[in-house]
């Protein structure tokens, strides 16, 4: 069954292969993303899809069927710098094909799931696009990923409109299907004292030495965090400090330190906190606890924030998603596909971690790729992948109807 929706992809390797190395050439960091959004916006026209239309934020999203089942396949097109130091066997925007294999910023990071997207959209429209499909399948390029993830998908979700019952995200898993990750939250802690000029230190109250003594407590508590699997341990990291006083010949009465914490099952924001706010408590300091805002600007110049707290997930191992994902995966390679969970965070954070859809991940190319100069795909992979997002909406029906 659908033999010929699979023939259709391998059919069209070379449109892959030209759609990926197009998306690699557009140099496409977080906030400067309209080249793309309008290359990926003709791509969809002209592969027929039923609508297509930039959001408010500057997401491209592109639609095929009417169904009432709605399935989101997003890939963020968004990717992060590529410095001075950084080494690259060959340029980052050229999108070289050596042997079988593409090279480029975002190669990894994760041009290729867009454009398995596309072309699975493609195909699904050449061969059933005269029928009712039995679902609504939404491609979506989200923007800003690499600064706030989470955050594009959760515009499109609460302020366009769009509720999607299941969610893909093509963050790179090598052929995976994973189905989790741990949080991440950022908390700003600050102390308090009384400022004096240094000649007379002992009539002041030194912020630094009270945070001191916190941040003691801290590098504790992070061999103390607990380990759950599938994800692992939590951690805490302080990651900043800074302090104010009347000059650099005073006792300081202000002192402020940021922090780092990724959460592991079990923990969310409000146990973080209290935590913290314990620790505090315990040394008889009085401190302020918090959790920052974000603040950003999308290439359509739309300003947003959101609390600097993005929940972690995961999807039960038996969860009829996963079923469909791992039915897909059977008939694409002849054998069964392991699953996993990422070790860095994704628009998963807003989906299911906020939102309680039910997400998954599956891609191609090799997660510890990401964010160095060493990204580079196989394009055989890419083709798979592709086959995979192509079949997965009609193994995703049959599971459906078999419960
Ligand atoms: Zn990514």
């Amino acid at each position: 069954m659908f033999e010929n929706l699979l023939q259709n992809v391998k059919n069209q390797r070379q449109l892959l292969e030209s759609t990926i190395q197009k998306l690699i050439q557009i140099r496409s960091y977080s906030g400067q993303e309209g080249e793309i959004v309008k290359f990926i916006e003709s791509r969809m026209k002209e592969f027929d899809f039923d609508e297509v239309f930039i959001d408010g934020l500057g997401n491209i999203v592109g639609r095929i069927g009417h169904g009432p089942i709605v399935i989101l396949y997003d890939a963020h097109i968004d990717t992060v710098k590529v410095t001075d130091n950084e080494n690259w066997l060959y340029p980052p925007f050229e999108g070289k094909i050596v042997d079988g294999k593409i090279y480029g910023r975002g190669a990894v990071d994760e041009k290729p799931a867009m454009a398995g997207y596309l072309l699975a959209a493609r195909a699904i429209k050449t061969l059933y696009g005269k029928q009712e499909l039995p679902f609504s399948l939404y491609v979506v390029g989200s923007v800003m990923e690499e600064d706030c993830d989470g955050y594009p998908l959760l515009h499109l979700i609460e302020k366009e409109g769009i509720k999607p019952d299941f969610v893909l995200l093509g963050e790179p898993t090598d052929l995976k299907i994973y189905r989790g990750q741990r949080g991440r939250m950022e908390i700003e802690i600050a102390t308090f004292g009384k400022s004096a000029h240094g000649a007379h230190n002992q009539q002041g109250i030194n912020a630094i030495y009270r945070m001191a003594r916190i941040i003691e407590q801290i590098e504790k508590l992070d061999q103390q965090l607990p380990s759950v699997q599938p994800l692992g341990k939590g951690s805490i990291t302080v990651s900043d400090i800074s302090s104010k006083g009347p000059s650099l010949c005073s006792v300081p009465d202000f002192c402020c330190i940021h922090i780092d914490r990724r959460l592991t099952l079990g923990e969310n924001k409000e146990i973080v906190i209290s935590q913290l706010k314990e620790i505090a408590k315990s040394l008889g300091i009085v401190a302020e606890v918090r959790i920052p805002q974000y603040h950003g600007t999308s290439w359509k110049g739309t300003k947003f924030e959101q609390e600097a707290y993005f929940p972690t997930w995961v999807l039960a191992e038996d969860h009829l998603l996963l079923k469909a994902a791992k039915a897909t995966g059977q008939q694409v390679f002849n054998r069964e596909v392991e699953t996993g969970v990422w070790s860095f965070s994704t628009n998963g954070v807003a989906t299911a971690g906020r939102l309680n859809i039910p997400t998954f991940g599956f891609a191609p190319g090799k997660e510890e790729l990401a964010h160095s100069d060493r990204e580079e795909l196989v394009l055989d992979d890419l083709q798979k992948a592709t086959e995979f997002y192509a079949l997965f909406p009609f193994e995703l029906m049959k599971t459906l109807n078999e419960k």
